[in-house]
């Protein structure tokens, strides 16, 4: 079995189908979400539809969160408060009603995912060092975890009471070790690598890969353009950050 471990997809459907043509040609046999469909970009409706069309299992983002419900946004990032008011007007009523009845963590064969952070799944935490993995660990009951949200891709692992943690490609899953894998963000990622994130988790092997992929990115600034969004979620596509 092999999983493609897809998060932050944020609405960009010319990423997205790049990715799902690679898990093809890749041979994954499953496909899990792991938030963040919606957001930013601006095709929310077609990537909610391809990700349940393909019934991938699929967890709570933030921003899935905030378009779901009318929370006040007045604190919020100017541009990112701009977009999911957008991203809520285009969405109808049953679409809005998938988001919210998603879940915040969930067990998939024999690893975990969650958007955020194991410790508190639900207030949008961000980790980036080995402190904030090493609280997620403690409430870490599978082998394999994988996050999402920070849109940069790091491997936590913990050894013992000792955790690493870094920038990887590819690794291999020990016995007794527990690893805290981001898989970086198909839609938006912000590691100064424009190109699309995701990863490909063989269990039977026991490897994990890191997918990064070329896509028209320009082809989405166009589109962002043309919905009225603002032009600097357009901008940072490019330069991905
Ligand atoms: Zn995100």
């Amino acid at each position: 079995m092999k999983y493609a471990l897809i998060a932050d997809i944020h609405a960009n459907l010319e990423a997205f189908e790049v990715v799902l043509e690679d898990a093809k040609k890749n041979n994954c046999t499953h496909h899990v979400c792991l938030g963040d469909v919606v957001g930013y970009n601006p095709n929310p409706r077609e990537c909610m539809k391809i990700v349940r069309d393909m019934e991938m299992p699929c967890i709570m983002g933030n921003h899935d969160e905030y378009c779901a419900v009318d929370t006040d946004l007045s604190g919020f990032n100017p541009h990112a408060g701009h977009a999911i008011m957008w991203t809520r007007d285009q969405l109808s009523d049953e679409e809005r009603d998938w988001l919210k009845r998603l879940k915040y963590l969930r067990m998939i064969a024999n690893f975990t995912i969650v958007h955020s952070t194991l410790d508190a799944p639900k207030r949008w935490g961000y980790v980036m060092s080995k402190l904030d993995a090493a609280a997620s660990f403690t409430y870490q009951n599978t082998g394999v975890c994988f996050f999402g949200h920070t849109h940069v891709p790091l491997a936590f692992m913990r050894d013992q009471n000792t955790v690493i943690g870094g920038k990887y490609d590819s690794l291999e899953v020990e016995k007794g070790k527990k690893y805290f894998i981001n898989v970086g963000s198909v839609g938006q990622p912000r590691d100064g690598d424009p190109r699309a994130a995701y990863v490909i988790y063989d269990l039977k092997a026991g490897t994990i890969e890191l997918r990064r992929l070329e896509y028209d990115f320009e082809k989405t600034q166009a589109k962002i353009l043309e919905a009225g969004l603002p032009e600097r979620l357009a901008n940072r596509l490019a330069l991905g950050k």
